[in-house]
């Protein structure tokens, strides 16, 4: 759910001129990956639970682990010739972190169930290959990081750790955003893009074909078309969703829009999500039949850098750094 009024979102200017960042396509197609559950069923407790688990004890829990997709889709993005971000989750530890309060709370339970470990090796060594394949590793801010500039840094930073490297933007969990404020905690933090406005629900290109300038300067916001839980009937007719995924592509391709689709790795396992992994690889290669830019939103934003479209943060060193970190009182 997102929090950003339409009246406000509708006010956003437009990157100008951001079609020439791929001047020999006919629209750009952004790929994204939420990494919300690697772990499906009891392991997701066990994950919680424990902070480092026995060789063993691994290796038994990462067989048949059906939500553990970075493998495979991997491997399919690199059969097809492209790309993607994958945005990584690193969830306060209730445990350890939670107070009395919090563990009355259903909401924060099943956020807890679910949470993995950034810092767990198979999760590092997953975060490695990707890097080194090429990929965006990218931020999914908690839930409390929306709102609060402290928490999305200590979240960034341990993922640049994980990572050694620097993290360029990414995605909040649920979508959620605090009117402009987050997008502002983001920026003070030293991220340079954000995905977050969008719909699970709808799908379609309601905030434009253009990537967005909130604060004209370096911050660009790439609107969230297509979220794959909100096709209608992947599963019992494919091809109905299919139809609306062409209907999107043509849309994008009139009007020289950049279109950012998001498909959460444990959609990519066949029994669980009949008809999402099919559905995907459609999509891809249609784009690419269609002439379009395919890759990360980090890729999509160098590419605004290196034409002039948006201004270069980098070789201002330390500018986003130096930006007063405590919450504005006043202000959407
Ligand atoms: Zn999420």
């Amino acid at each position: 759910m997102t929090h950003l009024p339409d009246s406000l979102a509708a006010a956003l200017d437009p990157v100008e001129g951001y079609a020439a960042a791929f001047p020999d396509h006919e629209f750009a197609l952004c790929l994204t990956h939420d990494v919300d559950r690697p772990y499906k069923g009891f392991r997701s407790l066990y994950y919680a639970l424990t902070d480092r688990p026995s060789y063993h004890l691994r290796t038994a829990l990462s067989g048949e682990n059906t939500y553990w997709q970075f493998e495979s889709v991997m491997a399919l993005e690199s059969e097809l010739g492209v790309r993607s971000a994958w945005y990584f989750l690193d969830e306060p530890n209730l445990l350890r972190e939670g107070t009395p309060t919090d563990w009355l709370d259903p909401e924060l339970w099943v956020q807890f169930l679910g949470r993995y470990d950034l810092t767990h090796p198979e999760l590092a060594d997953a975060i490695g290959a990707l890097d080194d394949g090429g990929w965006e590793v990218g931020l999914h801010g908690s839930i409390p990081s929306h709102a609060d500039v402290e928490r999305l840094r200590v979240e960034k930073d341990r993922l640049e750790r994980v990572l050694g490297g620097r993290v360029g933007g990414g995605r909040q969990h649920y979508l959620r955003l605090d009117g402009l404020r987050t997008w502002r905690r983001q920026r003070a933090v030293g991220l340079r893009y954000d995905s977050s406005l969008g719909s699970g629900e709808t799908y379609g290109f309601r905030h434009g074909y253009a990537p967005l300038r909130p604060f004209d300067d370096e911050f660009v916001v790439f609107p969230l078309t297509l979220m794959e839980q909100a096709l209608p009937g992947v599963s019992d007719d494919t091809d109905r969703a299919w139809r609306e995924c062409e209907s999107l592509l043509a849309e994008a391709a009139d009007n020289d829009a950049v279109m950012t689709v998001l498909w959460h790795p444990r959609y990519f396992a066949r029994r669980e999500f009949p008809g999402y992994r099919r559905l995907y690889r459609a999509l891809v290669e249609r784009a690419l039949d269609m002439g379009a830019w395919v890759g990360p939103p980090g890729a999509l934003y160098d590419r605004l850098v290196e034409r002039g479209l948006v201004p270069d943060s980098t070789d201002s060193t330390g500018a986003a750094d130096a930006e007063p970190t405590s919450e504005t009182p006043s202000g959407v």
